[in-house]
């Protein structure tokens, strides 16, 4: 790591600190816990012990427009990786603004997967939810998202 470049770490905990998030709501992951019990431990640098819980916390993201945590989290020999990081920022920042973040049911995980329904809206109400078989790879020693595993 270069000198001047930061960690996740303190580039997350400068974002949390610009816009504070409530740490005693309902966790918008759906895990039935606090915020601050929940997803808040990896949004402020903790590190994910297990796919199920980086796609919980990424989802998380998706739902409070923490873009730069899902940049951080999403493997860069990933598919979806844009290098551009700009033109990153504004897909799904626009992704972020033009839907709602209605549940999140886990249906499997094992070592490096996890099967999830996401339930979401656009803004006029339609239903654009979706099940995922996502795959998860180590990188550096830190879980990544890498992609969608084709669905038989
Ligand atoms: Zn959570």
């Amino acid at each position: 790591m270069g000198a001047g470049q930061k960690t996740i770490k303190q580039r997350m905990s400068e974002i949390m600190s610009v816009r504070p998030i409530p740490e005693n709501v309902a966790c918008p992951c759906f895990s039935g816990e606090q915020y601050g019990d929940c997803c808040h431990k990896l949004h402020s640098g903790g590190v994910a012990q297990k796919p199920v819980e980086l796609m919980r916390s990424r989802y998380c993201a998706y739902a409070l427009h923490l873009t730069d945590y899902i940049i951080e989290t999403t493997d860069p020999e990933s598919p979806l990786y844009e290098k551009d990081l700009s033109r990153f920022r504004d897909d799904i920042d626009k992704f972020c603004r033009s839907t709602k973040f209605l549940g999140l049911t886990i249906l499997s995980e094992d070592e490096n997967t996890v099967k999830f329904l996401a339930k979401l809206e656009d803004m006029e109400g339609h239903d654009m939810s979706f099940v995922e078989h996502s795959l998860f790879r180590k990188v550096n020693g830190v879980w990544k998202y890498t992609k969608a595993c084709s669905l038989s």
